[in-house]
């Protein structure tokens, strides 16, 4: 490719509204450029970027046996009720009518879009497993879009869904599909790490997130110095109440095992969901409370329920929080969580008959009085594990923390979405089962930005060489007509022999040209110039390292790997 006819607007200054570094060197670099807030528009370069990586990921996720399709983007009402996910996802959910006033989403995620496909589809155990993926934009109202494409509005995903007769089968395809996470990772020249990850709002059992380490990560990792823990500070924070929980109560102890999610939590405590607002986890003296704050027209109502089933209630963000209560007409209150801390302590000070969780799955206890029953004086945020902490698996590792940036996410959804949506199929007795499902997420457009946070100087940026938009890139320097001709057979060559090639050929300064090419990264730099080309040589810079070295023109093609 030439550089003359290439759209490749870089900048020389970093743009005002970028805060991180890779946000700074994706839109110097020319790769994009902003339509609205969390919109992008990837131009050439960065498409080749996003094109790269989509392969890499296509042949592994083809090599582990799953099979591309391409899902719709504009997703019914229905499916998302059937699944009682269409409240839940809340604010996040683009939703909209069509002309025939029927109701539509823009697709947060694809697991209704699977589970419905497959219901009317999978008729017996022999249809299964299964391992469907695609490649795709994903929409989602983020309350704080940021970094760019780290947090987007809308994004390229890379979202596949198994489908397996039982748990064992959902075994192998959860680790089949780590196996292949780890290969794309590698593949793509990015170091990212696996921890253990929360299931928030997706539901289900084991979960794993893929970590590239890295300061503007919005995630926080406990890494345990002497054991081989590592997750998500969510989850760290949740294994630690398990350990520290404890309730010594002669309450009346009642089973609840139907409170398993948000929706059946809302039913049981009698709370509409239209009526709810927020939750926020709290933790008095060591015991871990949850408060929900709800009512429409008082916002008088707190309950309490149990914390450790309550994780998807945790999921709530303090930024969101925050905004959710201010955006409540009428609410006379808290500005920040430490105010809303100070109102849900009084208000749980004048509570009775409450329910609070019992810190054993499926119970929880009747009738007690905050207050009378329950120190409520020292709310501490249970969220965060603390860097030196003692680990909660090993117990004498302490904990270290990181910040990561999440760029893929595989979970065990177990029956949820099947059970919710009917999605069965016959087994070997002729009876009904449910499909037991599992999830798995690659952000395509946020692994370009975690590709450059881990890949970068104060020059630009440094691809790998998988990902790179073009591999070598050629800077004739001067009008000499040697270093013209030298430069477009060396081009030539080098495309002959199947290198993706861009030469510098503008009218530029030697100065312009330089800084370009290391702005825009490309992994091997050949300089031609009139008095290198006097004794045989091109210099070359390999960008991973800014090594220089001449490499003899007759060895040229034989050097290049
Ligand atoms: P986050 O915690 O960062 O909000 P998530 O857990 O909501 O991400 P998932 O639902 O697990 O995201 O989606 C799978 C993958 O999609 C994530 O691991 C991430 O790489 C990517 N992703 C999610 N949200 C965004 C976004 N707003 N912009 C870019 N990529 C995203
Ligand atoms: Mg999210
Ligand atoms: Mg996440
Ligand atoms: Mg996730």
């Amino acid at each position: 490719m030439r550089m003359s006819k290439l759209y490749l607007p870089t900048l020389k200054e970093d743009p005002a509204e970028a805060e991180v570094t890779s946000h700074k060197l994706m839109l110097r670099a020319g790769l994009m450029r902003k339509h609205s807030s969390g919109i992008y528009s990837y131009l050439p370069l960065g498409y080749r970027i996003i094109k790269k990586i989509e392969k890499i990921t296509r042949k592994h996720m083809d090599n582990s046996g799953a099979q591309e399709v391409l899902l719709p983007v504009m997703q019914t009402s229905e499916i998302w009720k059937d699944s009682k996910r269409w409240d839940k996802f809340g604010p996040l959910m683009i939703k909209f009518l069509d002309r025939k006033n029927r109701e539509y989403c823009l697709g947060p995620t694809h697991e209704e879009v699977v589970t419905d496909l497959v219901r009317d589809e999978v008729r017996s155990y022999k249809d299964l497993p299964l391992n469907l993926y695609q490649i795709q934009t994903k929409v989602r109202d983020e309350i704080r879009p940021r970094f760019g494409v780290m947090r987007g509005r809308e994004f390229i995903m890379k979202d596949a869904y198994s489908l397996d007769v039982d748990y064992q089968g959902l075994d192998k395809s959860y680790q089949a599909m780590y196996d292949a996470y780890e290969r794309i990772f590698a593949e793509c020249g990015l170091e990212a790490v696996a921890v253990e990850a929360d299931t928030g709002a997706m539901g289900g059992k084991d979960s794993h997130e893929f970590m590239v380490l890295a300061d503007s990560g919005e995630d926080e990792i406990a890494f345990c110095s002497h054991c081989d823990y590592a997750a998500n500070v969510e989850r760290a924070t949740s294994d630690k109440v398990e350990i520290d929980f404890e309730v010594d109560s002669n309450f009346e102890k009642i089973h609840t095992p139907e409170i398993k999610t948000i929706d059946q939590l809302v039913e049981y405590l009698e709370v509409p969901a239209a009526k709810m607002i927020k939750a926020v986890a709290l933790v008095a003296d060591g015991e871990a409370v949850l408060a929900l704050v709800s009512g429409e027209d008082e916002l008088n109502e707190i309950k309490l329920i149990n914390y450790l089933q309550a994780n998807e209630l945790r999921a709530a963000e303090e930024e969101e929080f925050e905004e959710l209560f201010n955006s409540v007409p009428g609410f006379i209150g808290p500005v920040n969580l430490d105010e809303v801390r100070v109102v849900a302590d009084k208000r749980l000070q004048n509570m009775s008959g409450a329910v609070v969780g019992a810190n054993e799955i499926d119970y929880h206890f009747k009738d007690v009085k905050t207050g009378r029953d329950f120190e409520v004086e020292a709310f501490t945020d249970l969220r965060s594990v603390k860097e030196g902490e003692n680990c909660s698996k090993c117990e004498s590792g302490k904990l270290n923390i990181k910040d990561g940036i999440e760029v893929g996410h595989i979970f065990k959804l177990g029956t949820k979405y099947s059970e919710n949506m009917g999605a069965n199929y016959l087994d070997e007795n002729g009876k009904a089962q449910p499909i037991v499902m599992g999830s798995y997420g690659i952000g395509i457009t946020r692994l370009v930005a975690a590709a450059i946070e881990q890949n970068n100087d104060q020059y630009g940026i440094k691809w790998p060489k998988a990902i790179a938009p073009y591999q070598v890139i050629i800077l004739p320097l001067g009008n000499d007509r040697l270093v013209q001709e030298k430069s477009e057979e060396i081009y030539q060559s080098l495309k002959d022999q199947g290198w993706e090639v861009l030469i510098d050929d503008r009218q530029e300064r030697a100065g312009v040209k330089f800084n370009d090419s290391e702005l825009i990264g490309i992994p091997l730099r050949l300089t031609i110039g009139s008095r290198s080309l006097e004794n045989g040589v091109v210099e070359a810079m390999i960008r991973s390292t800014n090594e220089k070295l001449e490499i003899k023109l007759d060895n040229l093609e034989a050097k290049v790997k």
